[in-house]
């Protein structure tokens, strides 16, 4: 009965992981997609500041779009930041839950015919070479 609870339990933590994991990496989504579209809203006040400062003047001024293109800078590195934060809280929850590979029951194989086993089999279905 210890066991069962025990296995109960660390299917639930399990799955606060995964839950809190997914919000975390949801919440880090919505904001590079945000930083995206400022991003893009800001390329677009550039253009508009250029395309002005060309009609204007004939040339275009780095001084009217500076700032602009300091914010862009400045959001992309953020994304950059969130990209790497999204990439540890993937190895974080690979840490905690281990990885599907761990946890998937390690294949057989004849040594006598080759055939695979997923399981554990004690004689090959094939064959009938002992595997165990
Ligand atoms: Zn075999």
């Amino acid at each position: 009965m210890a066991d069962l609870k025990e296995s109960f339990s660390k299917g639930l933590t399990a799955i606060n992981v995964k839950t809190s994991t997914f919000l975390e990496a949801k919440k880090i989504q919505t904001y590079i997609s945000t930083l995206n579209s400022e991003i893009e809203a800001l390329q677009k006040e550039i253009g508009r500041r250029a395309y002005e400062d060309w009609e204007k003047n004939g040339s275009i001024s780095l001084s009217n779009i500076g700032e602009q293109l300091m914010e862009i800078s400045k959001k992309k590195e953020t994304i950059a930041q969130q990209k790497i934060a999204a990439e540890e809280l993937e190895k974080k929850e690979q840490q905690i839950l281990g990885t599907a590979d761990n946890q998937k029951p390690s294949k057989i194989f004849c040594p006598n015919c080759g055939q695979s086993y997923d399981g554990p089999v004690k004689f090959c279905r094939k064959c009938g070479t002992k595997l165990q």
